[in-house]
């Protein structure tokens, strides 16, 4: 009687875990990161992102990445924007396909199709991507794919696929164009919950400088972790207020509305960064590559972003040898 009861309990406890499994990810726990490749084997690959920018390791290679040509990027169409929580992010669907990227190392054009920031819960972290181990408070992706495919559902998995734009926040003066994002979190605090905004043009939203940039070859940060992306991550990164990163922090809740439970911020909302492998990691000017950003890094912090990396090269070693 006991053993069928424990039995019963174990089994009951079995169908939660294979019932939760497919589609359902997060950023902690068992439904984590590390646990990611297990319904989602391509988050298992070699060419994983985000990763560490290591400016000593650069290859710069000024003719193959010139600056990028952005075409209707300062342009307001008159349409309109759909702003989504979808439970991991705040997303902005790009509802035209009239803005476009080419050059700069592409072999196609690519289409934007939107674009979302990825956040951490202090200030020392939350971006994605990180530069000589110095991670960021934020980063936007602007995500296009390839005009060669129809859509983005037939680029997401192909090799030459998508082309993502990253762009690192830092803490500085108020930012108004952001600020046209928050205003609407208000109404968007639930997973699931959409509101249609008026076009911003991303030129308002991305530094002046973009001729500085890194570049290799990555995936997907979410699952299914599709190795489908050539990322081009900027050098010159877009000031926030710190009140503007608190609206990220405290306003948008990773549960459905009508889960009627306590109301949990969206935070931390970065995978880890992954391994290199035998990838290249390009620049495009030789600035980059004795970057300063490693000066300032090195004598801030230096013992916490020195075993960081030292943590990141035993695990990649490790993941390599098994
Ligand atoms: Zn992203």
């Amino acid at each position: 009687m006991t053993i069928l009861y424990l039995l019963c309990i174990i089994a009951s406890q079995l169908t939660v875990v294979f019932s939760s499994a497919g589609n359902v990810w997060t950023y902690k726990d068992s439904l984590g990161p590390d646990h990611w490749h297990l319904d989602y084997p391509h988050c298992g690959g070699i060419r994983q992102s985000p990763i560490d920018l290591q400016t000593r390791d650069v290859v710069v290679d000024q003719a193959y990445l010139s600056p990028i040509i952005f075409s209707g990027y300062d342009r307001a169409p008159k349409l309109f924007y759909t702003l989504e929580n979808n439970g991991h992010t705040v997303q902005c669907g790009l509802n035209d396909k009239t803005m476009e990227i080419s050059g700069g190392g592409l072999r196609d054009t690519y289409v934007a199709e939107q674009f979302h920031f990825h956040w951490g819960a202090t200030d020392e972290r939350g971006s994605e991507h990180s530069l000589n181990g110095k991670h960021f408070p934020m980063e936007m992706h602007i995500v296009h794919y390839n005009k060669r495919y129809e859509n983005f559902s037939i680029s997401v998995d192909k090799s030459d696929g998508l082309a993502v734009l990253g762009f690192f926040f830092e803490i500085g003066r108020f930012n108004k164009h952001v600020q046209e994002i928050i205003d609407h979190f208000v109404e968007i605090q639930y997973k699931n919950e959409n509101i249609t905004i008026n076009s911003i043009p991303l030129n308002d939203l991305m530094p002046a400088r973009l001729t500085n940039y890194f570049r290799y070859i990555g995936s997907l940060t979410t699952p299914p972790c599709y190795e489908s992306v050539t990322w081009t991550i900027f050098n010159e990164t877009i000031e926030i207020a710190e009140e503007q990163l608190v609206q990220f922090r405290t306003t948008i809740f990773e549960n459905d509305k009508s889960d009627g439970g306590l109301p949990m911020d969206i935070t931390d909302d970065y995978r880890p960064v992954q391994c290199m492998f035998r990838r290249r990691l390009y620049a495009s000017h030789p600035s980059l590559k004795y970057n300063m950003e490693a000066g300032k890094t090195i004598n801030s912090g230096a013992s916490y972003v020195l075993s960081r990396l030292v943590f990141t090269y035993f695990v990649c070693v490790w993941s390599f040898v098994t």
